[in-house]
C-alpha cells in the first residue's frame, strides 16, 4: 500500500475517532444538577432544555460525521480526484484556470453536500428551541454571498500560490506568505466596512442611557466611542453576543440588538469594558501574529509536497500539478492544524480572561459581568459544563463557570480594601 494512502486514511479516520470520542464524552460529562451559581436564571425546566439542545445539536455533528468521513475516503479510493482533473485539463489549457475549476468544483461540491446539515440545523433545530429567526430567502442570499466571496477571495489567494510555486522556484513559499499575509491583513483592515455590511446592518448607538454612560466610560478610558456599533443579529437568531474586530481606523465594538435588548446598562457595560479590554490588550494584533507565523509554516511544509509522485498516487492522480498538490498537502497537514488550532485556542481563553479582568478593573462591577454571562448562557442555552477535552481541543472561550469564579474573586477584592490587586496588570 502506498504510504501516503496510509497516512491520510489513518489521518481521517484518527481525526473522526478522535471527534466522536470527545463529543460522547462532552454529552456524558453533563451534570444532571444545575450549578449552584446559576439557581437565579434557570429553572429546572430550561435547564433540561439546555441538555436536549446540546444533545440534539452534538447528534447532528455526529451524523455529519458519519456520513461525511466514508463520503471523503471513498471518494480518494475511486479516484475522485482524478475524475475532477480531467474535466478541469479538458476544460482549460493553462495550469491557473485548471486550478481554478479543479478547486471550484471541490469547493461547490463540499458546499452543497453540507447544505441539508446547515438547513437541518437552523430550520430545524434552532427553531424548535425558540432561535430562528432566518428566512428562507436570508438562507439562500447568506449561500450565495459566501459563495461569491469564497470565489472572489479564495480564487485570487488561490491563483496567486499557482503562479508563485510555477515561477519562483525555491523562494516560492516565503513569496506566498509574504503575499498571502498582506492580503490578509488588507481584507482584515477592509472587512468591517465591507465584508460585514453584506450580512448585516450595523448602526451607530442611539441615544440614550446606554449611550451616555459608554461615551462616559470610553472618555475614561480613552476610546473612540464613534467605534461602538449595533447589529441587527435578530434577523438570524435570537442568541446574543458581543465582539470586537478590525484594527486600525475601521476597528469597532459590535452590541447585538438581542444583547441590547435583554440586558441592564450595567451588564451592556461590563460587557464593553471586555471588548474594550481586547482593544487595550491588542489581543486582535496578538492572534493575527499567530496566524501569520502559522501560515509561514504551511507555506514551508507545503512546499516539500509540491509535486510528490508517490502523494499523487495516493488520490489515484494521472498527472501531477501545482493546485492538486495543494489540496492533497491539505490532508497531511490536518494534525499540523489540530496542533496550531489548540494553541490558538489555548491563546484565546487566556485573552478571554484577560479581558473580564479588564473590565472588572476599570467598570469596576465584577458583579454585573458575572450576571450578564449569566443571561449570555441562560439565553443561548449554552453547555454549563463542558468535558475538559472539549474544552481543550475547541473551547476559544473559558467555560462560563471558570470565568465566573474568576469574576467572583475579583469581586471579593473589588469589595474588600485590597484596590490597588485590581489596577496591577
Ligand atoms: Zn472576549
Amino acid at each position: 500500500m502506498n504510504i501516503y494512502l496510509l497516512i491520510i486514511l489513518i489521518i481521517l479516520i484518527g481525526k473522526y475517532i478522535l471527534d466522536l470520542t470527545i463529543e460522547v464524552l462532552n454529552l456524558r460529562h453533563v451534570s444532571p444538577e444545575l450549578p449552584a451559581e446559576f439557581a437565579d436564571c434557570y429553572d429546572a425546566e430550561r435547564y433540561r432544555r439546555s441538555q436536549q439542545y446540546l444533545k440534539e445539536t452534538t447528534r447532528l455533528s455526529i451524523i455529519a460525521d458519519s456520513l461525511l468521513t466514508p463520503l471523503i475516503v471513498a471518494f480518494i479510493l475511486l479516484g475522485g480526484f482524478n475524475l475532477v482533473d480531467t474535466f478541469a485539463r479538458e476544460a482549460a489549457e493553462a495550469d491557473i484556470w485548471r486550478g481554478l475549476i479543479f478547486a471550484g468544483i471541490l469547493f461547490m461540491a463540499s458546499s452543497l453536500i453540507n447544505i441539508p446539515f446547515s438547513v437541518y440545523r437552523t430550520f430545524i433545530i434552532e427553531e424548535r428551541y425558540g432561535f430562528n429567526r432566518t428566512t428562507v430567502k436570508t438562507f439562500i442570499l447568506d449561500l450565495f454571498k459566501g459563495w461569491v466571496l469564497a470565489g472572489l477571495i479564495g480564487g485570487i489567494v488561490f491563483a496567486a500560490i499557482i503562479w508563485f510555486f510555477a515561477t519562483a522556484g525555491s523562494m516560492a513559499w516565503l513569496l506566498c506568505w509574504g503575499a498571502v499575509t498582506a492580503f490578509q491583513l488588507f481584507i482584515l483592515f477592509i472587512a468591517p466596512v465591507t465584508i460585514m455590511p453584506l450580512f448585516n446592518k450595523f448602526t451607530p448607538l442611539e441615544d440614550g442611557e446606554l449611550k451616555l454612560k459608554i461615551e462616559e466610560y470610553a472618555r475614561k478610558q480613552d476610546f473612540k466611542i464613534k467605534g461602538v456599533f449595533t447589529m441587527d443579529a435578530s434577523r438570524r437568531s435570537t442568541k446574543s453576543n458581543a465582539y470586537f474586530t478590525g484594527f486600525g481606523r475601521f476597528r469597532r465594538i459590535v452590541l447585538f440588538d438581542t444583547l441590547i435588548k435583554r440586558h441592564t446598562v450595567d451588564e451592556l457595560l461590563s460587557i464593553l469594558a471586555h471588548e474594550v479590554g481586547h482593544y487595550k490588550k491588542r489581543h486582535i494584533m496578538k492572534n493575527v501574529l499567530v496566524s501569520v507565523l502559522s501560515t509561514g509554516l504551511m507555506f514551508f511544509i507545503l512546499a516539500l509536497f509540491i509535486n510528490n509522485r508517490g502523494l499523487f498516487d495516493a488520490f489515484r492522480m494521472s498527472h501531477t500539478s501545482i493546485y492538486a498538490s495543494l489540496f492533497f498537502f491539505a490532508f497531511l497537514y490536518g494534525p499540523v492544524d489540530m496542533v496550531v488550532s489548540i494553541m490558538g485556542n489555548l491563546l484565546s481563553r487566556r485573552f478571554e480572561y484577560e479581558a473580564d479582568a479588564y473590565s472588572a478593573r476599570t467598570y469596576g462591577q465584577p458583579g454585573s459581568m458575572i450576571a450578564g454571562l449569566k443571561k449570555l448562557s441562560a439565553d443561548n442555552l449554552s453547555n454549563l459544563t463542558p468535558h475538559p477535552l472539549k474544552v481543550f481541543f475547541t473551547y476559544s472561550h473559558p467555560p462560563v463557570l471558570e470565568r465566573i469564579r474568576v469574576l467572583d474573586q475579583l469581586r471579593g477584592i473589588a469589595g474588600g480594601s485590597k484596590k490597588e490587586l485590581l489596577t496591577s496588570d
